[in-house]
C-alpha cells in the first residue's frame, strides 16, 4: 500500500493525547495535514502509512495537546514587576487603572506580541483574553499564529475607554465583525467585574453578547472584599446579582470564583456556566483559594488561567498546572484532592470548552493540530516512570521545544518562527518609563 501524504510529521518518546480513553502512546507520532491532525499513533505504523513534506522529531520528549489559557489580560505584561504585594483593590484602583488610563493602541499591541512570544515559547497556544484595544491584541494574536477569544473590557460609563454603553457596544460589534471570518480568532462580551460595572449594564451586555451569538465573560467574586464592596453598593453578593439579572448561562464565562457559596456553585452549574481557575493570580494578589473541587464535584466544566502577568507573573501554564494540583492538596490536607489528569484536563480538553474551541483540546485525528513538546533530555526529567507526572510535577515553560498551533510551526528549538523577539524586546524596555511616569501623575 502507497503511504498517504501528510505536511508534517512530529515524533516524540511520548504522545498524551488527552483523548476520551486519555490514552499514552509510547515512541508516538503525529501525522498533520494542513491546519488538521490527519493520525496519531505509534511511530512505526504512522512512518509506515504516512510520508511527509517535514519531519520533526523531538527525541527524547512528551507531545502534549497545545495548552489553553482560560484567562489573560496579554497585554498586561508591560506591567509585569511593576507593583507587587499589594491586596486585589489597592492594586487595581491605584495601580493598574492609572497606568491603564494612559494605555495607546500603539503600547496594547506591542504587549500583545510580548505574551504571545511568552505563550508561544511556554507551551500555549490558546487564550481567553480581555482588555482595552483589542483589535491590537487580535493583530498581535493573528500575526503570532496563536488562536484566541477576544474581549474588548468596559466598565461603568464614563470610562477613559467609553463615554457611552452605545460606544462600547459600538466597539464590540466592530471587533466581531472584524474578526467574523478568522479561522483562529473569535470575540467576546467582556464587562470587567460585578462591582466596575452596573447590573443594568450587565443585562443589556448580555443581550449584545445573545444577538451576536458570542460567549459572555466577566471577572466574578474574586476575593472577600470585592464581595463586601458589592454587597455595599448592590444589597448582593455578586454571583447572586448575576443570577437575578439573567447572566448566569450557556455562553457565561466566570473568573475566578473565589469567594462563592455552595449554593452559588450549584447555580453556576445548573446554568450551564463554566469558571476559570487562576491559582497564582489568587495566591499573589492574596485573593483566597477557590473551592475548585466542589466546582469540579457539582459537574461545573472548568479551564485554568494565568490573569494577566501584572499578577502572577509570568505566562506560563506548566507553572500554572503544578500550582493548581499542589494548591488543592494543601488547602484540603489531601494529597487525592487534585490528581495530575485533572490538572492536565483543565489546561487541554476542558480548557478548549471553556473557549468554545471545540475543535482542539485533544490529539485526535480530525480535529486542529495545536500541539506541543517538551524536552525530556533534561536532569529534572530523569528517569521517567510516568509521563504525565513529570509534565505536571517536574516540567516548565522552558523545556517547551515545539509549539505547533493549526498545524503551523510556531516554534522550535529555541527560534521563533512567526515573532520578532528583538524587536519586541527593546520595545517592552522602552515602555518602563512610560507606566512609571503614569504612576508619577496619579
Ligand atoms: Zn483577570
Amino acid at each position: 500500500m502507497q503511504p498517504k501524504k501528510c505536511d508534517l510529521i512530529i515524533k516524540g518518546s511520548y504522545v498524551l493525547t488527552q483523548n476520551d480513553e486519555r490514552e499514552l502512546i509510547e515512541d508516538g507520532a503525529i501525522a498533520v495535514s494542513g491546519s488538521l491532525i490527519s493520525a496519531v499513533g505509534k511511530r512505526s505504523e504512522i512512518e509506515v502509512e504516512w510520508v511527509a513534506e517535514e519531519t520533526v522529531d523531538c527525541g527524547k520528549s512528551v507531545i502534549l495537546p497545545g495548552l489553553m489559557n482560560a484567562h489573560t489580560h496579554v497585554p498586561m505584561t508591560l506591567m509585569r514587576g511593576v507593583a507587587d504585594d499589594l491586596p486585589l483593590l489597592d492594586w487595581l484602583h491605584n495601580y493598574m487603572f492609572p497606568i491603564e488610563s494612559g494605555l495607546t493602541k500603539e503600547l496594547v499591541e506591542l504587549g500583545a506580541r510580548l505574551g504571545c512570544a511568552e505563550m508561544i515559547a511556554s507551551g500555549t497556544t490558546a487564550i481567553f483574553d480581555g482588555y482595552m484595544y483589542e483589535d491590537a491584541v487580535g493583530k498581535a494574536v493573528d500575526g503570532s499564529g496563536m488562536k484566541a477569544v477576544l474581549g474588548e473590557g468596559f466598565f461603568k460609563f464614563p470610562s477613559p475607554f467609553f463615554k457611552t454603553a452605545q460606544e462600547a457596544w459600538n466597539a464590540i460589534e466592530a471587533l466581531q465583525e472584524r474578526f467574523a471570518d478568522h479561522d483562529r480568532i473569535r470575540t467576546s462580551v467582556t464587562p470587567h467585574a460585578v462591582f466596575t460595572t452596573d447590573p443594568e449594564q450587565l443585562a443589556e451586555s448580555m443581550e449584545l453578547a445573545e444577538k451576536l451569538d458570542i460567549l459572555w465573560q466577566i471577572h466574578a467574586a474574586e476575593s472577600v472584599p470585592e464581595t463586601k464592596l458589592t454587597l455595599e453598593t448592590f444589597g448582593k453578593r455578586p454571583v447572586q446579582i448575576l443570577k437575578d439579572y439573567g447572566l448566569l448561562t450557556k455562553r457565561t464565562r466566570l473568573h475566578h470564583c473565589v469567594d462563592v457559596t455552595d449554593e452559588e456553585i450549584d447555580w453556576i452549574r445548573d446554568a450551564g456556566a463554566m469558571i476559570a481557575h487562576n491559582p497564582q493570580s489568587n495566591l499573589k494578589l492574596g485573593s483566597g483559594i477557590c473551592p475548585l473541587t466542589k466546582f469540579l464535584e457539582a459537574g461545573v466544566n472548568a479551564g485554568l488561567g494565568t490573569d494577566g502577568a501584572a499578577s502572577n507573573n509570568n505566562l506560563d501554564m506548566f507553572d500554572e498546572m503544578r500550582t493548581a494540583a499542589m494548591l488543592q492538596k494543601g488547602f484540603l490536607q489531601d494529597p487525592e484532592a487534585m490528581p495530575a489528569q485533572t490538572v492536565l484536563d483543565m489546561a487541554t480538553v476542558c480548557g478548549a470548552s471553556f473557549l468554545g474551541f471545540e475543535d482542539t483540546g485533544s490529539l485526535k485525528a480530525g480535529l486542529k493540530a495545536d500541539i506541543v513538546a517538551i524536552d525530556m533530555d533534561k536532569m529534572h526529567s530523569k528517569p521517567v516512570y510516568n509521563p504525565l507526572s513529570h509534565v505536571i510535577y517536574s516540567a516548565g515553560g522552558q523545556d517547551v521545544c515545539l509549539t505547533v498551533c493549526d498545524g503551523q510551526v510556531l516554534y522550535r528549538n529555541g527560534e521563533f518562527l512567526t515573532v520578532d523577539v528583538e524587536i519586541i524586546s527593546r520595545e517592552a524596555e522602552k515602555a518602563v518609563k512610560w507606566a512609571l511616569k503614569r504612576l508619577e501623575s496619579r
